[in-house]
């Protein structure tokens, strides 16, 4: 499991964050880019570069064959996948393994289960997580459903097994309409992720987005590092993450994040992985687990002082994690805005030029971009541009900081989220904290996009 050399499998701020990571282990670095992102940093910044394809996601980042003719190529002897692309695609682990190659994740059969969400819950109901009342296995004909949905109480919402990215999903919220849910869905999840295979949840109305980050080496050692409230949200998209969650009682935390950690020594799983929960009433329901990095991994780092890239690197190299259950210690509290290159009233993708770039700074600022004047935002890939974390001694010294930050941050040339996430900062609502995952829509469905600027 030994490795010297990473092949960063992935572009944008978290290339150049993997990057970071190895360089501070003394590991070298391989970039592989499209040839859409030649100028980006982490490529002049790694000790080797190779174009793999262009601009197009499938025929360069979601090409596992041409990565794998790019690892063999450079001698890179490990793969790291960052998030996105092929980072929680099993047979592209499986591949990266056969190639006699380190995979910088998970084993591919623990990818594979928690990819599909009625055999992730199952595992998580037999290691004792909570998960929302529903079906236990794929819903088999619409008689089963009927009598599921009675059972959890309407309303109900039911998904695709093979989802994700907030698709192939939908709220049935009387008997009559159930059937018909369920044929469409089908129909979509067939199309849209190959797989028909369906389940049923109880529906919960007002629950936040409350998720535990897990570290699991080896050797059998798991811990789990704090929650992060991720509530701020529009169409499923985070917009605002921050740690610790405010308002819930630590003992509850304490003991959904043992039982995380426990499932992970259970399963034999290893990496970094991330819990989800919708929280409710006082309640954790598990939904899906993530089994990869995640964009919003830098406020539970400001918090637990725990570099987790590196911790990622230091498991696939076969290390035991640097820390136990009892050196996780959380300091203050973070916030994370996602920065992303977008119309902020319409979220609509605003690619182009970048005329001028000026990070903020200051106490407690973080930036974690790929951004520079001149940069040409491409229309190929995601819009995340820059992450902008602020950590104080509390949360309020935090929101203040991060207004300040966005206040001073400079972007020209693009449109970005920026000035939404800076009103979205002075709004009554965030600044109390605890809101639920439909705080922002219901706010636009008032008009508040409209109203006067309150930032
Ligand atoms: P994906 O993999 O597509 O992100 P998830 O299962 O994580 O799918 O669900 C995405 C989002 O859908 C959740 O963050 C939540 O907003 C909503 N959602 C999912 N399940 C439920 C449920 N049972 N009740 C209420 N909202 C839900």
């Amino acid at each position: 499991m030994s490795f010297d050399t990473v092949l960063i499998a992935n572009r944008g701020e978290i290339a150049l964050r993997i990057l970071r990571a190895c360089r501070a282990l003394g590991l070298r670095t391989v970039a592989l880019h499209s040839e859409a992102d030649r100028d980006l940093r982490h490529v002049a910044l790694a000790d080797q570069a190779l174009c793999i394809g262009p601009a197009a996601a499938a025929d360069s980042y979601l090409d596992s064959d041409r990565i794998l003719r790019a690892a063999a190529l450079t001698g890179a002897q490990a793969v790291h996948p960052g998030y996105g692309f092929l980072s929680e695609n099993a047979d592209f682990a499986a591949a990266v393994a056969a190639a006699g190659l380190v995979f910088v994740g998970p084993p591919a059969q623990a990818i594979r289960t928690m990819g599909d969400k009625v055999a992730a819950k199952r595992a998580m109901r037999a290691a004792g997580v909570p998960c929302v009342p529903g079906s236990e296995a794929a819903i088999s004909d619409a008689d089963a459903a009927a009598a599921l949905a009675e059972e959890a109480g309407y309303p109900v919402i039911v998904k695709a097994a093979g989802g994700g990215g907030g698709r192939g999903m939908r709220v049935v919220r009387r008997p009559g309409d159930l059937a018909e849910a369920i044929a469409t869905t089908r129909a979509e999840a067939a199309r849209a992720f190959g797989n028909p295979m369906l389940y049923l949840e109880k529906f919960l109305e007002t629950p936040r987005h409350v998720e535990i980050q897990v570290l699991a080496d080896a050797h059998g050692n798991a811990v789990w590092l704090g929650e992060r409230d991720c509530s701020l949200q529009r169409r499923h998209q985070k917009l605002i993450e921050e740690a610790p969650a405010p308002g819930i009682d630590r003992a509850a935390i304490a003991e959904i994040g043992e039982r995380c950690a426990r499932a992970c020594r259970e399963i034999g799983y290893r990496g970094a992985g991330t819990f989800e929960f919708l929280y409710e009433d006082g309640q954790f329901f598990f939904i899906e687990m993530n089994t990869r990095l995640q964009v919003e991994h830098p406020v539970t780092e400001m918090v637990t002082g725990v570099d987790i890239v590196v911790e990622q690197l230091r498991i696939a190299r076969g290390e035991p994690l640097s820390i136990g259950q009892a050196e996780v210690v959380l300091r203050g509290h973070a916030v994370e805005c996602r920065i992303n290159a977008e119309d902020p009233v319409r979220m609509l993708p605003s690619p182009g030029q970048v005329t001028a770039w000026i990070p903020p700074g200051g106490p407690g600022l973080r930036v974690e971009s790929h951004l520079y004047p001149g940069y040409a935002v491409p229309p190929d890939y995601d819009s995340l541009v820059a992450k902008v974390i602020a950590h104080g001694p509390d949360r309020a010294t935090a929101l203040a900081r991060m207004r300040a930050a966005l206040a001073e941050m400079t972007v020209e040339g693009i449109e970005t989220t920026a000035p939404l996430q800076r009103r979205l900062l002075a709004e009554p609502g965030v600044q109390a904290g605890g809101f639920d995952i439909h705080h922002l829509e219901r706010l636009i469905a008032e008009g508040w996009l409209e109203a006067g600027n309150d930032a």
